[in-house]
């Protein structure tokens, strides 16, 4: 997935925060928790600066560990026990924006991008859907790929929901 990421990860930011209910709202700042949806809806595409400028596009970008399903199980899980023990509700709520949508954007992924679920204990790649080669730019072979649908759906999805928004708070204020 290229553009679709970040409209994703506003929209199931939203779509948590809204059935969250209202005792753990109040213990985050909306702002935040949406803000580090977006981020975490992007967060393991970081690999591309590696991809690009260290890594001299050597190996498949999806085979970083940012896109690795058990590394995040192995970050996330302890840091959930930390926050769950000291008892800090707010940072285990903020930590489940985070996750979420780093889980959701390795899904996405797997539309048409090779994703390793299983590794390291396997290193099969999943992947819903072959993207044939048509074209010189390889990106335009997911670009005119019917799959690219989904990525106009998210984004259309989000811009719906913003301008609904902003017309809401018009109508308050
Ligand atoms: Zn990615």
């Amino acid at each position: 997935m290229f553009i679709g990421h970040m409209p994703a990860g506003y929209l199931s930011t939203k779509a948590f925060l809204r059935i969250l209910p209202g005792r753990y709202i109040e213990k985050i700042q909306v702002k935040y928790a949406l803000i580090l949806g977006i981020v975490g809806s992007i967060f393991p595409d970081l690999d591309m600066f590696y991809f690009y400028l260290i890594d001299n596009r050597q190996h498949l970008h999806h085979g970083y560990w940012t896109h690795i399903f058990f590394f995040w199980v192995c970050v996330f899980l302890p840091l959930f026990a930390i926050f769950t023990v000291l008892k800090k509700n707010n940072f285990s709520i903020y930590l489940s924006v985070f996750s979420i949508n780093v889980f959701i954007h390795l899904f996405l992924d797997t539309i048409v991008g090779k994703i390793r679920w299983l590794y390291p204990f396997s290193s099969q790649d999943f992947v819903f859907f072959h993207v044939p080669a048509r074209y010189g730019w390889w990106i335009w072979n997911f670009v005119f790929h019917w799959t690219f649908l989904f990525e106009i759906i998210l984004i259309t999805g989000a811009l719906f929901l913003i301008i609904r928004n902003i017309r809401m708070k018009r109508q308050d204020s």
